[in-house]
């Protein structure tokens, strides 16, 4: 196992922050069932990274995810933590060592929020000012008020019952978490919100998670990469999210990620990474003269007035070129403001609602970046028409460059 000596846990003891985790041709039939509910699975997962396993109901999603701690034995092939088989392992060792978090967490109704996140713990011996440190460090984690420690399941909302179920999963820094549609039971709302707590956490924890979810959304949101299932537990792609929507490797994948894949692109894409229009910026008192070579030179036409800092001010009027130098006056503000971080998607529902064609772009200072404009997002969205279905073809560079603006920092 890679010991990392990095762990972001605080809990003494050098554990494997993350494991690598390989399915190989992986094979589970149910009794003398001949229809394997998993077939010959191969993939692997590196370690830190978020792998959801996704398809619909039936397709081998859980059967696949529990012969990883054994709860379901493998009938053919084999998986490997870290290169080393499961089944070489002896389950309840196994299972301490892999965080396990469910639908519905089957948290202990009599137990109390502490007791709770702290069975594997006390199942490996911890002293009580240890259990105790981790237990006030996981709630907050997870972001639960202190006094929860001592609340019973029963007293929480579906959401923080849910947290909870997290903070269990997590208690002995396992180098792998398994998820079961953790967040399938919670109202849209509250479930969007784990999801960006868990997207969080996770980027400073890094652990293997394995994620299992019917909702094709859900996966793109939260995995690096994700693996569709097809019925019969064969996989049909494994892919990051970028690529899956691309490229759809066959048409039950194109079907499964939905009409809008190129709508759901825009949710993977930063400002940042698209190239943006040159506006010609002018100060106030700038010779007007200097204005027009600067218009000729743009992409657009419209002079964007911008302050010392160059933070914009908003679109100069006729009026303001009127004399030898640029006079203040402003057709309309610096409005909508878009930001570098912001998602291609969310960017385009500002310019949609503003009713304007394009927008200045500033940076984490306020400073002009560029301008967005609706026909940058529509470039953003084209593809090379003859790729579909032709994953396999896709030139390395590319594969890499999706792969990249994946890896990027949310
Ligand atoms: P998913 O999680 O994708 O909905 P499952 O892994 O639960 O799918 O199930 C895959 C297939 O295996 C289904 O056809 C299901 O009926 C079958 N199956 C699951 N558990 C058992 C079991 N304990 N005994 C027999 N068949 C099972
Ligand atoms: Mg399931």
């Amino acid at each position: 196992m890679t010991v990392s000596s990095s762990s972001t846990a605080s809990h003494g003891s050098p554990r494997a922050q993350a494991a690598t985790l390989e399915f190989r041709s992986a094979t589970k039939r149910y009794g003398e069932q001949s229809e394997p509910a998993v077939d010959g699975l191969s993939l692997t997962v590196p370690a830190g990274d978020t792998c959801v396993l996704v398809g619909p109901s039936g397709c081998g999603k859980t059967t696949a995810m529990r012969m990883v701690n054994r709860m379901i034995e493998i009938t053919e092939g084999d998986i490997l933590l870290d290169e080393r088989s499961v089944r070489e392992r002896q389950p309840a060792e196994l299972r301490r060592e892999i965080g396990y978090a469910i639908q519905q967490i089957g948290l202990f109704p009599h137990l109390t929020v502490a007791a709770n996140i702290a069975v594997v713990p006390r199942l490996l011996g911890w002293d009580r000012s240890r259990i105790d440190a981790r237990v006030r460090e996981l709630l907050e984690l997870v972001s639960l008020e202190p006094v929860t420690a001592d609340r019973y399941p029963a007293q929480l909302s579906g959401g923080q019952r849910q947290r909870v179920g997290v903070a269990r999963a997590l208690a002995a820094d396992p180098p792998l978490m398994l998820m079961d549609e953790p967040f399938g039971a919670i109202d849209p709302i509250n479930r969007e919100r784990l999801q960006n707590e868990f997207l969080r956490l996770q980027s400073e924890l890094r652990k293997t998670v394995v994620f299992v979810t019917h909702d094709i959304d859900e996966a793109i949101k939260m995995g690096d990469r994700i693996a569709v299932l097809r019925r019969g537990g064969k996989l049909a792609q494994y892919a990051s999210p970028a690529e899956l929507l691309t490229y759809p490797a066959d048409e039950f994948v194109e079907d499964f990620v939905g009409a809008d894949r190129a709508l759901k692109r825009l949710a993977l894409q930063r400002v940042r990474d698209i190239d943006l229009w040159r506006a010609p910026t002018v100060r106030s008192g700038e010779p007007v003269a200097d204005v027009r070579r600067k218009i000729a030179d743009a992409d657009i036409d419209m002079p964007l007035l911008v302050d010392d800092q160059g933070r914009p001010q908003g679109w100069l009027s006729g009026r303001g070129l009127a004399g030898e130098r640029v006079r203040p006056e402003l057709r309309s503000r610096a409005e909508p403001l878009v930001e570098l971080d912001d998602v291609l998607r969310d960017a385009l529902a500002d310019l949609i609602e503003s009713q304007v064609h394009y927008s200045a772009v500033v940076d984490a200072e306020g400073r002009l970046a560029g301008v967005l404009s609706v026909e940058i997002v529509s470039q953003a969205l084209q593809l090379p028409a003859e790729r579909a279905h032709t994953g396999t073809e896709l030139a390395e560079e590319e594969r890499e460059s999706l792969t990249r603006s994946e890896a990027e920092p949310a």
